[in-house]
């Protein structure tokens, strides 16, 4: 049973898959009621002076899932379509996210509904601070760790910062990850989930032993995580021949020249738009002929309706929640080996505990120092879910959720019951 005010597509699917992998591993009843509601869920409404002096309300949601492993840790996502359910849904896959990956956080999420392009720069810095000043009871560095996701970048989080630095009377750079360089932010964040996404993905190729120069690449969205894992995938010599964003998709067999289409579209230009191959929907580019699918964008992507038709050989789930537990089932029946979101994209909370150490101990590393301790971090846990996975013959899913869920158990079960 689904609390109403949590019914959503990506819950149901987060439980969905949390019931499969807590049957699988057996889980003790009790914990698996605890772990199916999150800890603590906050909805704010934020009143905003609009440019035109009108005010509008926007809805502003903080879910923090569990904390048993440490603080909750968790970006937040600026979208039309966010609501309690989605957050709270992103905010239980963080949880398993991190300790899959072995860092010392619980899972959040937060967000709010709203479409930043229609804002100006200065209304959106209104409706962030707000946003911020609304949630400051819940985050901090020692509770809760706000971070970027969809639609919200650098700026978005050195307001954060400022505004809980604001609240406090002294600046606390750890209070959220994904910041400038010039308030503490960390060297390699930026581009950190793309090349988790690349490393996880070399590894798979290598177990599957398809060498690099045979591999093509196809990846939906050309955001933060879309652009970076393109422009890192063809540095490592794959050939990327398919790329899309929201306006639609590019396709060229013969390779597509990712470094110029990076400064096309921050140029401004859509990659629809974009010269130098044929113009494809989001929807046929999922089912182009590949080596690698990297869906990069938003979740329920690959469904029922095309789980059949896709004609790729690995598919690396960059995005949060792109597949639809049907389309799982289907893709596992047809063999084609999925690296699962909360191990893919890991490379993001990562170096976004990277970054907080380094803001907490007040001491910086150099980008080498990043970079390899990312690639120790993410192969590891890309190995370990391997292993499971071969060991129980069962899928990376299952095998990187339960890695995941038997940790956070472990921390319950030696905390016991509060009070
Ligand atoms: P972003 O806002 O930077 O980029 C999103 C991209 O998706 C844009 O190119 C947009 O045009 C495209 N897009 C939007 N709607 C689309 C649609 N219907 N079809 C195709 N493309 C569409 O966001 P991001 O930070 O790159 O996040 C992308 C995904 O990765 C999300 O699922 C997010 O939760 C996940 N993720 C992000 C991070 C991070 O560090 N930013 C970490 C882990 C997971």
């Amino acid at each position: 049973m689904i609390i109403p005010e949590l019914d959503h597509p990506s819950f149901h699917l987060a439980l969905a898959q949390f019931d499969q992998a807590a049957e699988a591993m057996n889980l003790d009843d009790k914990l698996r009621e605890r772990l199916k509601t999150p800890q603590r869920s906050l909805m704010v409404g934020l009143p905003i002076r609009m440019d035109n002096d009108h005010v509008k309300v926007f809805m502003g949601y903080r879910v923090q899932h569990d904390s048993a492993r440490g603080p909750s840790k968790g970006g937040v996502r600026y979208h039309p379509d966010v609501n309690l359910g989605e957050v709270a849904a992103l905010a239980m896959w963080m949880t398993w996210k991190t300790a899959l990956a072995g860092v010392p956080y619980g899972g959040a999420k937060g967000g709010i509904k709203v479409n930043p392009n229609e804002l100006s720069l200065s209304e959106l810095e209104r409706l962030t601070r707000r946003y911020a000043a609304e949630i400051f009871p819940l985050i901090g560095p020692d509770q809760d760790i706000p971070a970027t996701d969809i639609g919200t970048n650098q700026q978005i989080m050195a307001w954060i910062m400022d505004t809980y630095s604001q609240q406090v009377g002294f600046s606390v750079p750890g209070a959220v990850t994904g910041k400038p360089l010039s308030i503490g932010g960390s060297l390699g964040r930026e581009e950190a989930t793309g090349r988790g996404v690349v490393e996880v993905t070399l590894e798979a190729l290598r177990y599957k032993g398809i060498h690099l120069d045979k591999t093509t690449v196809v990846v939906q969205g050309f955001g933060n995580v879309g652009s970076h894992t393109a422009r890192i995938m063809s540095e490592a010599g794959a050939q990327v021949v398919g790329l899309s964003d929201v306006s639609g998709g590019i396709y060229n067999p013969g390779g597509l020249n990712v470094p110029d289409i990076i400064q096309q579209h921050k140029s401004g230009i859509p990659i629809s738009e974009i010269p130098g191959g044929d113009h494809v929907s989001n929807e046929e580019l999922l089912t182009l002929d590949c080596t690698v699918l990297i869906p990069a964008a938003l979740s329920e992507q690959i469904t029922i309706r095309n789980a059949s038709n896709l004609r790729c050989k690995i598919l690396t789930e960059a995005a949060n929640g792109p597949t639809t537990l049907q389309a799982d089932a289907i893709l596992r029946d047809r063999n084609i080996f999925i690296i699962p979101d909360i191990l893919a994209n890991s490379g993001g909370v990562i170096v976004s505990y990277f970054e907080w150490v380094q803001d907490v101990q007040r001491f910086f590393w150099n980008e080498g120092d990043i970079r390899q301790r990312l690639h120790e971090i993410i192969t590891a846990a890309f190995h370990r879910t391997l292993s499971v996975a071969e060991e129980k013959k069962t899928t990376m899913r299952l095998a990187a959720l339960m890695g995941g869920i038997d940790q956070v158990a472990q921390a319950h079960t030696v905390r016991g019951l509060y009070p």
